[in-house]
């Protein structure tokens, strides 16, 4: 099972599970709650350029579902 990372709060969880999920920019990301999934979509380039750099490498949807 591939995991996903919330891109908010940092924390890795299981798609099947989060109900919480946005399409941007033709990809999905996940959150663990409503409250990450709307910070995320009040500045999602804020959050993902976060992501990036306190998770080198790292892949928030690395199977991309
Ligand atoms: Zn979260």
């Amino acid at each position: 099972m591939a995991e996903v990372w919330d891109v908010v709060c940092g924390m890795r969880g299981d798609p099947d599970r989060w109900t919480s999920m946005v399409e941007y920019r033709g990809k999905r990301y996940y959150f663990c709650c409503d409250g990450c999934k709307g910070a995320f979509q009040r500045s999602p380039e804020y959050h993902l350029e976060n992501f990036a750099q306190e998770h080198r490498g790292a892949d928030p949807n690395p199977a991309g579902r």
